[in-house]
């Protein structure tokens, strides 16, 4: 049986917590002070998705978003995009659309899900729900709501970026 793999980018602002996730996902930790291994590109897990054996690559970037200098040799191929942005930070949600686009001009049209990241920390949000599901809805996009922190629906980011990507 042939095992499916995909490459999946994630994007969005510094700070908004990729590294973070995709370490929680591979690798079931979170750390305050995350510093990306040198010379890893990507982490990866598997998973069953819809009766199939799917071994997702979750490439990471090293800081370079913030200098809008990320290489196309990081967008090349991918299959999925996670396009993440704070809960606390104005800026990164206000980027995510520029991000849709830069991704989309790598990459086409491939499955993407919007995250809403640091949901643990709501007291404090600079975005209210309504312009976030709005935001989800002119970018045609999932949103899903997720603290790496606290590890909710992390996973289900991947899943539902796997099914889709399947279901093509
Ligand atoms: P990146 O620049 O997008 O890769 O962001 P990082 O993964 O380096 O995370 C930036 C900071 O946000 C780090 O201090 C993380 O510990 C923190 N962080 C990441 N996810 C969460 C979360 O869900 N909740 C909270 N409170 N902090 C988070
Ligand atoms: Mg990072």
């Amino acid at each position: 049986e042939l095992e499916v793999a995909l490459k999946v980018v994630i994007v969005g602002n510094g700070g908004v917590g990729k590294s973070s996730m995709i370490q929680r996902y591979c690798k079931g930790v979170f750390t305050k002070d995350y510093k990306k291994t040198i010379g890893v590109d990507f982490l990866e897990r598997q998973i069953e998705v819809d009766g199939e054996d799917v071994r997702l690559m979750l490439w990471d970037t090293a800081g370079q978003e913030e200098f809008d200098a990320i290489t196309k040799a990081y967008y090349r191929g991918a299959q999925a995009c996670v396009l993440a942005f704070s809960t606390t930070d104005r800026d990164s949600f206000e980027a995510a659309h520029s991000w849709k686009l830069k991704v989309e001009n790598e990459c086409g049209e491939i499955p993407t899900v919007i995250v809403q990241n640091k949901i643990d920390l709501l007291d404090h949000s600079v975005v209210n729900p309504e312009e976030v599901e709005l935001l989800a809805r002119a970018l045609g996009c999932k949103l899903i709501r997720t603290s790496v922190k606290e590890d909710l629906n992390v996973a289900s980011v991947f899943r539902h970026l796997a099914s889709k990507c399947l279901a093509e």
